[in-house]
């Protein structure tokens, strides 16, 4: 276990963020990642994520618009941030998300821009997506078999969350990974078909170890299938798996090769293996909270700025001095550890 004293970042040691230069935090970690939520509603209700009923939900009125999340973005953007991604909630359900993807996908330096969904709308929603720009799609799929899809999700819509898949390889993304959640005595009977239907499209999934992020707060140390559990799983299925050498230490998902050398499978083994040391995220809530950290206990309120019509310097200000509060990291297994106080689905997976 990590000391606990780094929970705390050394700051500040009275000093404020630095007003030029990268995106630093007081470990040196460079942030260039953005995530924004674009609503906090879903469609389907994930028990890991969701209450069955209910849930705390900001008034439209409260989610920033997309003028000021471009004006957001264009404070952030000069300070390195080259990948975002639009997340939620269910990004889907925000109405006319095409626009903000076409004028994301156009601002100069943005390298990437990438969308997370459920797929419960993708069969209608993968063309436009395309067509506005959007390349890379991360696609939830916990599992194949329509009785535990409605279990874990509430709803009865694995059928629509295939077809959208479908739709979207046949619109033309060639960039799609799908997402699983891993939770023990749920999802063990979906590593190996998952795999099979990922392999056979060609598509990387990425198994997520269930996190303390559920509204129920449901989560405990020995709900979490582990990264290593599933890698036994799959070379047995599969054989020997072999990590791969990874390009960008700072992505949090762990890659493995198959023997066979197709398609990648990666883990993002947040509980057994932190990757907190090498965090570049930033993340933007719907309601427009800046949040250094999934399982910050802190954020600053960007919004009123964004109301009163703050210009960049101030929203640079606001930026830098957020990542300058990083903690070292979430500290899952200490005893210090509380979950925050917004689930999955209000902050932006
Ligand atoms: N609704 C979209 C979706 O499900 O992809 C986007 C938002 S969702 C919060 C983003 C990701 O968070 C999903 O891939 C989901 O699997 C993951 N997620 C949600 N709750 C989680 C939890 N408690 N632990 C681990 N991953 C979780
Ligand atoms: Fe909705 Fe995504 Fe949360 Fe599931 S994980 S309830 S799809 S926001």
């Amino acid at each position: 276990m990590q000391d606990l004293v780094q929970l705390a970042p050394p700051v500040s040691q009275g000093q404020a963020a630095p007003e030029t230069g990268p995106l630093i935090d007081t470990f040196d970690r460079v942030h260039d990642n953005l995530r924004i939520s674009v609503t906090d509603r879903c469609n389907i209700r994930c028990f890991y994520c969701m209450p069955e009923r209910g849930g705390e939900f900001a008034p439209v009125s409260q989610l920033l618009s997309f003028p000021e999340i471009m004006r957001f973005l264009a404070a952030a953007m000069p300070l390195g941030i080259q990948k975002v991604r639009l997340t939620g909630g269910e990004p889907l359900l925000r109405p006319k998300l095409p626009d903000l993807i076409a004028q994301i996908a156009e601002m100069p330096g943005v390298h990437d821009v990438a969308l997370t969904t459920n797929a419960v709308l993708l069969e209608r929603m993968a063309k436009p997506l395309y067509n506005a720009g959007l390349r890379r799609l991360n696609v939830h799929l916990d599992t194949l078999d329509r009785e535990r899809f409605r279990q874990i999700t509430r709803r009865d819509d694995l059928p629509r969350v295939l077809a959208g898949i479908e739709t979207a390889l046949e619109a033309g993304f060639r960039s799609i990974k799908l997402n699983a959640v891993a939770i023990r005595g749920v999802t063990e009977p979906d590593v190996v078909p998952l795999a099979r239907f990922a392999r056979d499209r060609n598509i990387e999934i990425r198994y997520i170890e269930f996190m303390p992020l559920d509204a129920q707060h449901l989560w405990s140390r020995d709900r979490v299938l582990l990264a290593d559990e599933m890698i036994k799983t799959l070379s047995a299925a599969f054989g020997p798996l072999t990590p791969v050498p990874d390009p960008d230490p700072r992505a949090p998902a762990t890659e493995y090769q198959y023997a066979d050398g197709s398609v990648r499978v990666g883990f993002i083994a947040s509980v057994s293996r932190p990757f907190c040391l090498n965090c570049n995220r930033l993340r933007l809530t719907a309601d427009g909270k800046l949040r250094y950290c999934l399982f910050a206990r802190e954020e600053t309120d960007v919004r009123p700025l964004l109301a009163a019509g703050a210009g960049e310097a101030e929203l640079e200000r606001a930026i830098r001095s957020t990542v300058w509060k990083k903690w070292a990291g979430h500290q899952i297994d200490s005893p210090l550890f509380a979950a925050p106080n917004r689930p999955m689905y209000s902050i932006g997976g």
